[in-house]
């Protein structure tokens, strides 16, 4: 589509980043293109109202810059869902495994209100592991969950195998 097409003219391919054989997607020409990000905005927000979400849920960081502009364009609210140790509070917490060692994300306990609809929102679906965890949180927060919208998925990866079990129904949709 026109869109797709417009996106991925805006990411950069960076050989060798974080480390030695990883070809990384970085979004920041995209960001930094006024057209572009509006236009990635205002397909999230689409999405958003046409799902029936009542909150656009964000993952740290690159997610929260997708999440909370689609949001507000959706005329709807954001939640953050965070790396261990930054949300005060009582939080819901869970780990997943990296390549190296593993990582925590968490949500606060009282994020959503009762019946409330969620959206998740993030840059890169690789493994699959840090949208995994984060449709855990979402569930045990008590939200339901409507569907997840990624920018991009690498599609060499299983990502979109693991999050099956984790959707419950739910689509999962790439720009
Ligand atoms: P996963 O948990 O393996 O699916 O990795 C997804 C997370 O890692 C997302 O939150 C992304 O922000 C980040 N990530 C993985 N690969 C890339 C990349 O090539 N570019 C930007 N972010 C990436």
């Amino acid at each position: 589509t026109d869109l797709a097409q417009l996106l991925d003219s805006r990411i950069r391919d960076v050989p060798d980043y974080p480390k030695p054989g990883v070809l990384f997607k970085d979004i920041a020409p995209l960001l930094a293109d006024a057209e572009a990000f509006a236009a990635l905005t205002r397909a999230l927000a689409e999405r958003a109202r046409e799902l029936g979400a009542t909150k656009v849920v964000g993952l740290e960081a690159r997610g929260f810059v997708l999440a909370a502009p689609a949001a507000f364009a959706a005329g709807l609210g954001f939640v953050p869902i965070r790396k261990k140790g930054k949300l005060p509070g009582e939080v819901f917490a869970r780990s997943y495994e990296l390549e190296y060692g593993s990582a925590t994300l968490e949500v606060q306990c009282d994020a959503f209100a009762p019946g409330e609809k969620v959206l998740v929102v993030d840059d890169v679906l690789a493994t699959g592991g840090t949208i995994a965890a984060s449709l855990d949180l979402v569930q045990e927060a008590g939200a339901e969950l409507v569907g997840v919208v990624v920018l991009m998925e690498l599609g060499f990866l299983p990502g979109r195998e693991r999050l099956l079990p984790h959707l419950g129904g739910a689509p999962l949709e790439t720009l």
